[in-house]
């Protein structure tokens, strides 16, 4: 059991303390070894239950240190109350003070690895923080062109939000800063509400962004995605090197980002699959600024599984299939879940896939571990009679750095598989 967190009681509370608990200044709260070892070895959350169950009854964004069951100085981080995560780790110097200061060293630091990492031309799309892997867990914020895109995952930031919006105009020079809330009670049930603009001027719908020199169309003030995710550029990638001469099948094809790239890559057809009417005009747009035409390009607004089964019947083979699935939708009354229904869809692609053909496989969701997505796909290659060998490994590209010691951050996966 994790020692539960021992606040100093108040003249008037001291009875709520045990007497033989050593008595911690407030806002310090104590975890066990395993949870402090964990913590120093780079995972950057406190889970609540390492708090013992002991209510804290803190404030959003109040900082709180860490320390051993030897008092020993663990970590300094944010407290959010409620949540599974209780405390953001944000540093492991005693010496740092969370500040202003702190953050704009965070944001400048997030810059270099950028400037380093990543090609100079042709690429105004990508992540230039990424909470945990930057050091300010809980929120990310995305390159689209001149406009920057938040994502704020936790109340406990709220109060930094301002120094962290100061920080990247100032690295950046953005025209325009949009927030997007992703915490209760937005990220509640209900109509998204549209990003907020909180820095600088107003964007137009449409921006044009270029990534490895291929353009897409994006809007940064869209209540859910921009129509680009930043984080699947490797399995765009692998796809473009792969796509020459192949039947491409994009199943959940959104805007078209995987067809537009399996096009740049040669593939002789591209069938791009999504329930939504709207998200195939993105990807003729798409198509449209690649200076590509329709031709060779079918788009079909329907169910996937749905589709697959037409197509199984009609006997239409691919030779690339792209799996990119929702971690959870709902279509035709039917709930597809990920990590529930992830085999079952394996087994209908591999039924329009072509012998000595490849399949790319993804999943974006920490709840479906590497070893779930590896065992759905061999499950359903055992069913389906079919030799199915993993040739390629692609996970998050380098704007999406991952702290050693925690593994549960490489959150997307995708397996490039070989279909015999
Ligand atoms: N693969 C995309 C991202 C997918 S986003 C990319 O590379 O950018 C998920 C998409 O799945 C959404 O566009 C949604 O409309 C679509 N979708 C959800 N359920 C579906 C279903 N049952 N059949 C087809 N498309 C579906």
């Amino acid at each position: 059991m994790p020692t539960p967190p021992f606040r100093k009681p108040g003249p008037k509370r001291s009875s709520a303390a045990p007497s033989s608990a050593p008595v911690l200044r407030r806002g310090t709260v104590r975890v066990s070894g395993d949870v402090a070892t964990r913590l120093r070895t780079g995972h950057p959350y406190l889970f609540r239950e390492g708090l013992g169950g002991r209510p804290l009854n803190l404030p959003a964004g109040e900082i709180i240190e860490i320390v051993d069951d030897a008092g020993d100085f663990v970590a300094k981080g944010l407290y959010e109350p409620e949540v599974i995560v209780a405390v953001r780790v944000v540093t492991r110097d005693p010496n740092e003070t969370i500040d202003a200061a702190a953050i704009a060293r965070r944001v400048a630091e997030a810059k270099r690895v950028r400037e380093a990492l990543l090609p100079k031309e042709g690429m105004t799309a990508y992540r230039v923080f990424h909470g945990e892997g930057d050091g300010l867990p809980g929120v990310t914020v995305d390159r689209y062109g001149d406009h920057l895109v938040s994502h704020v995952f936790s109340s406990a930031l709220e109060p930094f939000l301002p120094a962290l919006y100061d920080a990247l105009e100032t690295s950046w020079s953005p025209s325009s800063i949009y927030e997007q809330k992703r915490y209760k009670p937005q990220a509640g049930d209900g109509p998204k509400a549209a990003a907020q603009l909180v820095r600088g001027a107003v964007a137009p719908v449409e921006i044009e962004v270029v990534e490895h020199g291929v353009r897409f169309a994006v809007d940064v003030t869209a209540p859910l995605g921009t129509g680009l995710f930043p984080d699947l550029r490797e399995g765009r990638r692998a796809v473009a090197e792969h796509a020459r001469g192949r039947r491409v099948l994009n199943l959940f094809s959104y805007t078209g980002a995987f067809s537009i790239w399996a096009a740049h890559g040669g593939a002789r057809e591209v069938v791009s699959v999504d329930l939504a009417q709207k998200a195939h005009g993105r990807a003729r747009r798409n198509l449209t600024l690649n200076g590509m035409t329709e031709t060779g390009h079918e788009f079909v607004a329907a169910d996937t599984f749905s589709v697959l089964a037409r197509m199984s019947e009609r006997k239409r083979e691919f030779d690339l299939c792209i799996v990119d699935p929702p971690s959870f939708a709902q279509a035709k009354g039917r709930i597809f879940a990920v990590q529930k229904d992830y085999r079952e869809l394996v087994e209908a692609v591999l039924s329009v896939t072509a012998s000595n053909a490849l399949c790319l496989f993804v999943s974006n969701t920490q709840k479906m571990s590497l070893d779930e997505l590896d065992r759905a796909i061999g499950e359903a290659a055992v069913r389906q009679r079919r030799r199915v060998r993993i040739v390629e490994r692609r996970g998050l590209p380098p704007d999406f750095p991952v702290p050693a010691g925690y593994s549960e951050g490489h959150y997307l996966k995708a397996f490039l598989c070989h279909v015999g």
